[in-house]
């Protein structure tokens, strides 16, 4: 049977000592060993069934952990404290000096900002291609190339990656295919399609209370393990380790993800057909005028629809600063980066979460000034949300 995603989160299951419905969060930093060998042997790494210290690990990072790889169909999983910390210490663990990566140009900004202004530093340089273009993404790669990076569904474009296509490159040229889910958990399993390593800003969808950040890395056993390493683990070593505390309320979050995944999908695909009918430069994946309808119809766990994500671009920066402030005062939503909060976010994408690129690269990957994101929220209501967006949007268009 296909793996289905929200059944292999349900089916795993934690309680208490006590029989609470809840597991215990572990409030340790440190553990007792009852025999000084097997602190030895647990350092040694001859020993794997101990806690030795919570920057590796802790009984409440281990249970998000399990669920994740779960519910991504991986042998393992690690819980960061960011999903900047997931994705930079992925980054570190597979290239070293004089490595190369193939990278989607269209990202997050963080991301790009690391690949493009940090790595260099360490001379691992990165080409950003438009990953849409398997020819130039063939193109791109070199002997020195390691590592191809891209975004299930890119920020902020929304384009999406033919997965399948890219891992037949990345097998050919031996490289680790890495795909960032943030956009998109449930509605694409990475794995499915043969990426080797899914990375997580759990900030996002997957805790959706917009109140903490995480990340999380999916993937191998003996991946996971070697980020873990206690002598040469980028996870160990640079210590971007999720807490216990939060771990445990990342996982109660994560219990109602299917449902919200659905319902936020729901919402964002009915704004987008009316957006579409009024005639406004709508782009979501579920709309059949989208570029990746096809690859994205063909890759979906299609009960999690598209997703929430969708841009509008009204033109200029002066419109979308207008309308932007105008939802916002009629509380329709948010003016703020971040998404898959239960309220709707919006934000202009080319002055905040992309102002990593210069106006230039931003042109040339075709981000507008006037491009809004949204992330539209859990509204009960979408039918008065979009009469209230619709007058917000026509006060300022008209
Ligand atoms: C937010 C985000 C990140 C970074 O995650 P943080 O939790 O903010 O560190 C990475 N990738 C994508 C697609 C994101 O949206």
């Amino acid at each position: 049977m296909k793996h289905s995603p929200a059944n292999a989160i349900q089916d795993v299951h934690y309680t208490d000592a006590h029989g609470g419905i809840n597991p215990a969060i572990s409030d340790s930093s440190t553990y007792t060993f009852d025999k000084a060998q097997d602190m030895a042997d647990t350092f040694a790494g001859e020993k794997l069934d101990a806690f030795l210290y919570s920057r590796h690990s802790s009984p409440s990072t281990n249970q998000l952990c399990e669920v994740l790889a779960a519910m991504e169909n991986t042998e393992a999983t690690q819980v960061f404290a960011s999903g900047m910390g997931a994705i930079t210490s992925v980054i570190m663990q597979l290239c070293k000096a004089d490595d190369h990566i193939v990278s989607s140009r269209t990202i997050y900004g963080g991301t790009y900002a690391f690949m493009k202004n940090f790595l260099p530093g360490f001379q691992v340089n990165t080409s950003f291609v438009d990953i849409t273009d398997l020819a130039s993404v063939k193109a791109a790669i070199k002997p020195e190339t390691k590592l191809l990076y891209c975004e299930a569904l890119s920020n902020p474009l929304l384009e999406a990656a033919d997965l399948k296509a890219l891992k037949k490159l990345a097998t050919a040229h031996d490289l680790t295919f890495v795909v960032d889910n943030t956009f998109t958990p449930l509605v694409i399993t990475p794995t499915d399609d043969g990426a080797d390593v899914v990375v997580y800003s759990l900030t996002k969808f997957i805790n959706g209370s917009s109140d903490t950040v995480g990340g999380a890395v999916c993937g191998s056993l003996d991946f996971i393990n070697s980020l873990k390493d206690v002598n040469d683990g980028a996870a160990m070593l640079l210590g971007q380790t999720l807490d216990s505390m939060r771990s445990a309320s990342v996982l109660k979050n994560l219990r109602t993800l299917p449902i919200r995944m659905s319902k936020h999908s729901e919402n964002a695909l009915f704004l987008a057909e009316q957006f579409e009918k009024d005639g406004l430069k709508v782009v979501y994946p579920g709309l059949k005028s989208h570029r990746s309808n096809e690859i994205m119809t063909s890759q979906i766990n299609p009960e999690f629809g598209y997703s929430g994500l969708l841009t509008v671009d009204f033109g200029s920066i002066a419109n979308a600063s207008l309308i932007m402030e105008k939802m916002q005062e009629k509380n329709i939503g948010s003016l703020a980066v971040s998404l898959g909060f239960y309220r709707t976010l919006f934000s202009a994408s080319g002055s905040s979460t992309s102002s990593e690129m210069s106006p230039e690269e931003q042109s040339e990957m075709g981000l507008t000034e006037g491009l809004v994101r949204f992330s539209i929220g859990l509204d009960f209501d979408i039918k008065r949300t979009y009469q209230m967006m619709k007058s917000c949007i026509d006060e300022v268009l008209s």
